[in-house]
């Protein structure tokens, strides 16, 4: 097998060593055509064939799978195999072939829409999810229909199977939904041919603390699944069939890179204080309720950001209050009284309830997103309010607001916010009376204008994700344009800075949540403008402390000054790249 490379952007570190897993969008690339009558018998065996086709790959792979194979595996495979003796599958399209004249691949695709339909009615959630075998089922037998069946060997599928934690997810692209599943899973690294450093994609990948690299272009079409891969996060680098000695050399490295993790867990405890005594919070983002262990794990003295959309996703409905209040309330107590920042729903763009949403406007990412979707359905927006209100009684909760960028949304929030209040001392539910609001500063209309929000919150945090991608007019989950974003800009400095200022005048707390907080590589350059409060994914509280107990705050406020007083990025790079190298105490 010819070994080769291909290069993307790292946006979560350490080497992985694996089996390709392809997810599969065969199903997007169904099309539709008519057909002569006379040929309708001919499509008919097609179709036969390619069931017949999968039919015996699966056996083989079943036969293939080790006898320590988890159990698991063999049953899926069963299942997939008594799908396709199921008439629904096996012959309801040989139907909808005939009446409508149309291609076997388009008429078992109508098939599996009818019978997932029919999953999603079903209340229990995990038959309902069963739903997913039969699209996998149905996506191997169009692969086949289409031409392009796995290239691997079933020997060679079983043997990936087999190795099932080593697994290497590979895909086109993730939509946020579709990626907060894999959090059930344990693959060995994730890789994707587009999207940008900070898309959510991205986040999530680096929330599930495994090696990831996204803008590889076109990996999904060049990888094979089941095919042997070195995925090295820290380089953006991925090494199809290495050969033995670069496998060798690699599995070294990581080695070496897992021992450094290790070692970082000595201060684990320690706490964040700089040589010349200043205290730094570092806190955690999170996800869904279950990312609290790793919170713990991390050393992390709180949850400066909790995205509460996730509890939206891969669902028809939405979560009610209850379930709302349930999953607010479980990180309220499992944190025991430490400070949870929760920010509200903030929906729309790149995260859409459902995967299969398509957007239709032109600029999504400056479409009715967070706080512009809340208030325009206020009902939606209530049930929250009051979830957490209700969570609030439990424990250190305070409220963050996404995506301002006028005063009116805050009032209209704080309107919303007294009526959930109102609507709860009326039913004499127990809440936090004086919750803290805080308010995202993502827009550079907010940083601009950051005091006049200072003086109406009680909190601002800093989302740079979102900031940058405003303030420099790039997609943040374009990787065409991945190379642009850039979060030394200078205007993006000068925004943050304007923003520390704000809060310092007013004596607001002002925090950075985006994931400039958990580069390390950035991590002197934000306490030397100001910021004392950092919150990031768990994985990466650690090497961000060393860089805290490193450091003199005095030189790196000195050091920040210079660097905020350039304006060409071209200076400010390698500055900020000399500072972090020079040892300390040193100007
Ligand atoms: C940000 O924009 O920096 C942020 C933290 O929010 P999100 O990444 O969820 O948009
Ligand atoms: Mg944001």
């Amino acid at each position: 097998m010819t070994s080769f490379c291909i290069y993307g952007v790292g946006v979560s570190s350490g080497i992985a060593i694996g089996h390709a897993h392809l997810v599969s969008n065969a199903l997007l690339e169904v099309v539709h055509y008519q057909l002569p009558k006379h040929l309708i018998d001919n499509e008919i065996s097609r179709f036969t064939d390619a069931i017949a086709t999968v039919k015996q790959d699966l056996v083989k792979i079943n036969h293939g799978l080790r006898k320590n194979a988890p159990a698991e595996l063999s049953a899926f495979i069963g299942t997939h195999l008594m799908m396709l003796e199921d008439k629904s599958l096996s012959e309801i399209p040989k139907d909808i072939i005939r009446h409508e004249q149309c291609n076997a691949e388009w008429a078992i695709k109508l098939q599996m829409d009818d019978i997932v339909e029919q999953f999603e009615l079903i209340e229990d959630e995990y038959l309902r999810e069963r739903k997913q075998d039969v699209i996998q089922v149905v996506e191997r037998v169009i692969k086949v229909l289409l031409g392009h069946p796995s290239q691997l060997s079933s020997e060679q599928q079983a043997n990936a199977l087999n190795e099932e934690r080593k697994l290497i997810l590979v895909a086109h692209d993730i939509s946020p939904a579709d990626a907060i599943q894999f959090k059930q899973h344990e693959f060995a690294a994730f890789i994707t041919d587009v999207g940008g450093i900070t898309s959510h994609t991205a986040i999530l990948a680096r929330s599930l603390n495994i090696p990831s690299i996204v803008a590889l272009q076109k990996a999904r079409d060049l990888i094979r699944d089941g095919e042997l891969m070195i995925v090295d996060g820290s380089q953006g680098v991925v090494i199809v069939n290495p050969d033995k000695s670069i496998l060798t050399e690699y599995k070294l490295r990581q080695e070496q890179w897992e021992l450094e993790q290790q070692k970082l867990q000595r201060i684990k405890s320690t706490k964040a204080i700089t040589l010349d005594g200043t205290s730094i919070d570092l806190y955690a983002n999170i996800e869904v309720p279950e990312d609290v262990v790793a919170v713990s794990a991390s050393g992390a003295t709180g949850i400066g950001l909790y995205r509460t959309e996730f509890l939206f996703m891969n669902r028809r409905e939405m979560p009610d209050e209850e379930e709302q209040f349930i999953a607010y309330k479980t990180v309220a107590q499992a944190m025991k009284g430490a400070e949870i920042i929760i920010r509200t729903l903030d929906l729309g763009a790149d995260k859409q309830m459902n995967p299969d949403t398509v957007v239709t406007c032109a600029n999504p990412a400056l479409g009715l997103r967070a706080i512009r979707y809340c208030l325009a359905e206020p009902q939606i927006f209530h049930t929250q309010l009051r979830a957490l209100l209700r969570a609030s009684y439990f424990g250190n909760i305070k409220i963050l607001i996404p995506m301002l960028s006028t005063l009116s949304e805050l009032r209209q929030t704080k309107l919303l916010l007294e009526r959930a209040k109102a609507s709860l001392r009326k039913q004499n539910i127990a809440f936090n009376e004086n919750i803290a609001l805080g308010g995202m500063i993502e827009i550079p209309a907010a940083a601009i204008n950051a005091e006049a929000f200072a003086k109406e919150l009680d909190f601002l945090s800093i989302g740079t994700n979102d900031l940058i991608q405003y303030t420099l007019a790039i997609d943040r989950t374009d990787d065409a344009v991945a190379h642009l974003y850039n979060p030394l800009h200078p205007s993006v400095l000068k925004l943050i800075a304007m923003t520390i200022k704000a809060g310092e005048k007013l004596g607001k707390s002002v925090s950075v949540c985006g994931e400039m907080a958990g580069d390390a590589k950035l991590t002197k350059l934000l306490i030397g403008m100001g910021l004392r409060q950092l919150s990031m994914h768990p994985s990466h509280i650690l090497s961000v402390k060393q860089q805290i107990l490193r450091s003199q705050q005095t030189q790196l406020s000195d050091n920040a000054r210079k660097i905020l007083s350039l304006t060409d990025l071209e200076k400010i790079e390698p500055l900020v790249a000399k500072y972090n190298e020079l040892p300390n105490l040193i100007n």
